[in-house]
């Protein structure tokens, strides 16, 4: 009887114990949803080479907005707000790629009472033109981005539109952004030469991993097929066992960005995760 006092009370004072680090280090309290919106590929086997050739597709394309106690961070910023007023939509990549968007990323976050300047970090997975196209909406944002990849894109013919006011801080690798585990920036190279993915502990969902264009949707990434179009085939094939060893060990869910099926089953801002 001794012996199951002791452990009850051992059990109720791990669970105040408990409470009081909850309270204590808040860490992440939400996680928006943005629909950053829509592209339509002509033909599959541009991510897929050698399946569903000829077949279109449709991606989603969302942003994440992320509350910690200690500040904002916008993880992407999707296609530019302007196609929101272009009824066919912005034909891009030769006319491989169609992007379309129903509300601007603007409108969504002053739904929830956000305004750019409160946005503390802005962090892209990578620089392609679906990722960046409103960075220039944040001006007193940090930019967390890798060197390699800043440097790629700025040497390319298609520059993101990054604004003199914003810091830019050059990551070489893996980044702790809040310095409590909560969220963490995974680089995860080979779509681009500085992509990265984002690694965030919430308080009820649990460890979810954000895969940026590390993987396009649910089949490549069963599949690991390597779009034709990545930058190195084999940092990609390193990154996706990367991302796998990170799920294993976290337990984590994948949110694969442009995977449209699995984004209907998503709640999108103003509802969130917590
Ligand atoms: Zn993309």
């Amino acid at each position: 009887m001794a012996g199951k006092a002791l452990a009850a009370l051992i059990i109720v004072m791990a669970a105040v114990i408990g409470m009081g680090i909850g309270a204590a280090g808040a860490g992440v309290a939400k996680l928006y949803v943005l629909d950053c919106g829509q592209n339509l590929g002509k033909d599959q086997s541009r991510w897929s080479p050698g399946v569903n050739e000829g077949k279109p597709i449709e991606f989603s394309d969302n942003c994440y907005l992320i509350r910690h106690d200690k500040g904002l961070l916008l993880w992407d910023t999707g296609i530019p707000d302007s196609v929101a007023a272009m009824p066919d939509g912005m034909v891009v990549a030769n006319g491989a790629i169609t992007y379309r968007r129903s509300k601007t990323l603007a409108a969504q976050l002053e739904q929830i009472g956000v305004k750019p300047g409160d946005v503390t970090y802005l962090a892209v997975s990578h620089t392609h033109g679906d990722h960046v196209g409103n960075v220039a909406l944040f001006p007193t944002s940090t930019v967390l981005i890798q060197g390699a990849e800043y440097d790629w894109a700025m040497a390319g013919p298609a520059k993101p539109g990054f604004v003199a006011t914003q810091k830019i801080e050059r990551l070489a690798g893996d980044r702790e952004v809040f310095g409590d585990g909560t969220v963490k920036i995974i680089s995860t190279p080979g779509h681009t030469p500085g992509h990265q993915s984002l690694l965030v502990q919430l308080p009820k969902t649990g460890w979810l991993l954000l895969s940026g264009d590390a993987v396009h949707f649910q089949d490549n990434w069963t599949h690991k097929r390597v779009p034709s179009m990545n930058f190195n085939r084999d940092q990609t094939l390193v990154s996706l066992k990367r991302i796998e060893g990170l799920l294993e060990e976290r337990k984590a869910q994948l949110w694969i960005n442009h995977d449209k099926t699995q984004s209907a089953t998503l709640r999108y801002a103003p509802a969130f995760y917590e």
